[in-house]
C-alpha cells in the first residue's frame, strides 16, 4: 500500500483503499477512551490548561500558541500507579531540561508542576493512568519568533491509556525498518522531548503501511536508535545491550522506562546490561528484542521486518516484565 501525501494514515475511513491495516489485529484505540468515564463524553476527564481546571470539551488552547502553529514547546509521558506518579522526579528532570535547551522558561516551580498533577488525579478520580504534560510557547504572533510569545503554555491531562492489547505482550509484535532515517542531533537533537515529532511520525507511517505498530528509526550512517515512541533493547546470550543517547549522527530519548530497565529491572533480575552502539545485523542476530516506554512498558518484538527473532516473548524479556509489573503493582510505587 502506498503512502498518500495528502491525508495522514489514521484519517483515511475505514474500508477505504487509504486505510491502513491495523498492525496485529485488536488495536486498542478501536475503543474510545471516553467509553470510560461517563454518559458524558465532554465532561471528563478535567484537565489543567494555563492555570484552569476545565472540562475536556472546554480545555482548549489559541490558535495562536506556537506549540501549534510550530510544534514549539516540550512534553512529558507518565503513568500513573495506584495513585503515584511513576519515576516523577525523572519526568521532572526531563521536562526542564529540554525546556531549557529549547530556550524555553516554563512558568512554574517543579513543585507547582507536581501538584497540578496531583490536583488532576485527584480530580478525575484515577488509580492507574497516564498523564501528558505540555508546555509551549504560548500565545504569540503569526511569525516564528518566538520572543512574541511572552508566556508560556502549560497543559496537563491525566486520562487513561492502552497502547496494545494485553496478548501481545505475551506474542510479541513484529516490526519494521524505517526507510525514513532519524532526524541527526546536529539538526534537532532527538534526546529533546519536543513537540515536533514529525520525524517520528512518518516512520510510523511505514510501520503502520507495513501492517504493524513500530519501527526501528536507524541514524543517517547507519547505527540503530530507537523506534518511533519507544527505545530498544536486545538480548544476546543472556546479557541486554541498548544503543546510547548518542549513536552515529543521530541518538535517542533518553526513556525514562529505558534508565528503569537498565538501573533497577537489570540489576534486581540479575542481567548484565551495557550501552552499546549497534548496526542492524546485532538486532537481526539477537536472542531476544523488546521495547520500552511509558506507554507501552516493556513489550517484546518477535520479528524485524521479515526476519524472525523468537516465538513469543522470550525468557529474559519475560523476567524483567515480571519485575517490572511486581514494582508497579506494590506499595512502592518509585516517585525519583
Ligand atoms: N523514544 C521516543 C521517541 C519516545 O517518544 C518515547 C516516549 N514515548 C520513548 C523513547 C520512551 O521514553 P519513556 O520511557 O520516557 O516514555
Amino acid at each position: 500500500m502506498t503512502t498518500s501525501p495528502t491525508r495522514p494514515p489514521s484519517m483515511a475511513p475505514a474500508g477505504t483503499p487509504g486505510a491502513r491495516q491495523q498492525g496485529n489485529g485488536a488495536h486498542p484505540a478501536a475503543k474510545p477512551l471516553h467509553d470510560q468515564w461517563s454518559e458524558d463524553p465532554g465532561a471528563k476527564p478535567i484537565v489543567y490548561v494555563n492555570g484552569r481546571m476545565l472540562p475536556k470539551r472546554e480545555a482548549m488552547v489559541s490558535v495562536y500558541d506556537h506549540g501549534l502553529l510550530y510544534g514549539d514547546g516540550v512534553f512529558e509521558g507518565i503513568r500513573i500507579y495506584r495513585s503515584k506518579i511513576f519515576k516523577c522526579a525523572s519526568h521532572m528532570e526531563r521536562l526542564y531540561r529540554c525546556a531549557e535547551q529549547i530556550h524555553l522558561k516554563i512558568p512554574i516551580s517543579v513543585d507547582e508542576m507536581v501538584r497540578v498533577q496531583r490536583d488532576c488525579i485527584a480530580a478525575n478520580g484515577l488509580t492507574d493512568g497516564y498523564i501528558r504534560l505540555v508546555v509551549t510557547r504560548g500565545f504569540g504572533t503569526l511569525g516564528l519568533d518566538p520572543r512574541r510569545c511572552p508566556v508560556p503554555g502549560v497543559i496537563c491531562i491525566a486520562d487513561q491509556i492502552r497502547l496494545y492489547a494485553e496478548d501481545l505482550y505475551k506474542s510479541g509484535m513484529r516490526v519494521v525498518v524505517a526507510k525514513r532515517p532519524k532526524t541527526p542531533v546536529a539538526c534537532l537533537d532527538p534526546r529533546v522531548k519536543s513537540l515536533n515529532y514529525l520525524n517520528n511520525i512518518l516512520a510510523k507511517c511505514e510501520a503502520i503501511d507495513a501492517g504493524c505498530d513500530e519501527a526501528i528509526m536507524l541514524s543517517t550512517d547507519g547505527y540503530v536508535t530507537e523506534c518511533t515512541g519507544d527505545n530498544i533493547f536486545v538480548v544476546k546470550n543472556g546479557r541486554v545491550f541498548t544503543p546510547p543517547p548518542v549513536c552515529g549522527a543521530s541518538g535517542l530519548l533518553e526513556g525514562v522506562t529505558r534508565a528503569f530497565v537498565m538501573r533497577t529491572l537489570c540489576k534486581d533480575c540479575n542481567v548484565p546490561v551495557e550501552e552499546r552502539l549497534m548496526r542492524l545485523d546485532e538486532v537481526l542476530g539477537a536472542d531476544e528484542v523488546f521495547l520500552t516506554g511509558t506507554a507501552a512498558e516493556i513489550i517484546a518484538v518477535h520479528s524485524v521486518g521479515e526476519c524472525r527473532i523468537s516465538n513469543g516473548e522470550g525468557p529474559v524479556t519475560a523476567r524483567l516484565r515480571n519485575r517490572f509489573r511486581q514494582i508497579v503493582t506494590s506499595d512502592a510505587i518509585p516517585e525519583d
